[in-house]
């Protein structure tokens, strides 16, 4: 999607993908300014350890601990990230929703991509986040981290607006119940043997699904979405919507985003 955007754009450019083993990751980013390149997008395992390796962030990737874009300035490396604010504009094209008026029960926020949602839901001002983790001592780190840009001003109300739920059935049952947004930020779902990380009897009619896994065919989330009548999307739209915020990043220019969905999909 990067090189029809270079195309259409006249840049004489090109984007490639290369394999960097985590002990290789410093080294490979100090080689950037030295061979041209103008940024890289960072995928997993890099996000976190990343932002360690950088020269500057962004005030947001900073809130965030993860990067997905870096900048090369001259000799030096800025690094942002577009998972939020790209999941934010792929729940809006999806769903004609905003993120400030929906209450979003969030699987896999402890890892980098749940980590950027959950900040952007919370600076969205959205009604309600609930976090869940495989590792709950991540997601109550991040609560922790939120709690002063999603205060709950409302006298009463009969869940909290934000929560920390572990991972199980029951928990999930009574937070679904209170949820319009259903993410999975988590890597379940990514390899073709992986079970849907809920099963179609915890989803509901009223739910949105987004699953931020993007799969060839239905992913198994999406499959127990359908089973239950809620609609759902995939990471497509987030894949999309990010990669074109990193090429504004890259390049201070719109980017031809309808040339990149077509090429994309
Ligand atoms: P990451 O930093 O490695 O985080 C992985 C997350 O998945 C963690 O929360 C981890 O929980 C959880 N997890 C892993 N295996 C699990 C299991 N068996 N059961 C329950 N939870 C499990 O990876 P990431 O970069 O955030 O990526 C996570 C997902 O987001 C991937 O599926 C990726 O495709 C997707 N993503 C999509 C887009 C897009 O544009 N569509 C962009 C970014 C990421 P623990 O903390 O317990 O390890």
């Amino acid at each position: 999607m990067h090189n029809a955007a270079l195309t259409s754009c006249g840049l004489k450019m090109q984007s490639a993908r290369f394999q960097i083993a985590p002990d290789e990751l410093d080294r490979a980013l100090r080689l950037l300014p030295a061979l041209g390149f103008i940024g890289v997008n960072l995928t997993i395992p890099h996000k976190i350890p990343a932002v360690g390796l950088v020269d500057e962030l962004d005030d947001f990737a900073r809130k965030v601990g993860a990067i997905n874009t870096v900048r090369v300035e001259g000799e030096k490396l800025v690094g942002s990230n577009t998972d939020g604010p790209g999941f934010s504009r792929a729940v809006r094209s999806d769903f004609s929703m905003d993120l400030r008026d929906l209450r979003v029960l969030l699987l896999g926020a402890g890892g980098g991509a749940g980590r950027a949602i959950a900040w952007q839901c919370a600076l969205e001002g959205c009604e309600r986040l609930a976090l869940v983790n495989r590792t709950i001592e991540k997601a109550q780190q991040l609560a922790t981290e939120l709690k002063t840009a999603l205060v709950d001003t409302r006298v009463s109300a009969p869940v909290a607006r934000l929560e920390v739920i572990p991972w199980e059935e029951r928990a999930l049952r009574l937070q679904i119940a209170n949820s319009d947004l259903v993410v999975n930020a988590s890597s379940v779902g990514m390899r073709r043997s992986d079970p849907s990380p809920l099963s179609a009897s915890l989803l509901a009619p009223h739910l949105m699904v987004y699953d931020t896994v993007y799969a060839r065919g239905r992913t198994p989330l999406l499959a127990a979405a359908a089973e239950a009548g809620a609609s759902g999307s995939d990471g497509h739209s987030m894949l999309l919507q990010q990669g074109a915020l990193s090429f504004e990043t890259w390049f201070d220019r719109d980017a031809p985003v309808d040339v990149m969905r077509k090429a994309l999909l």
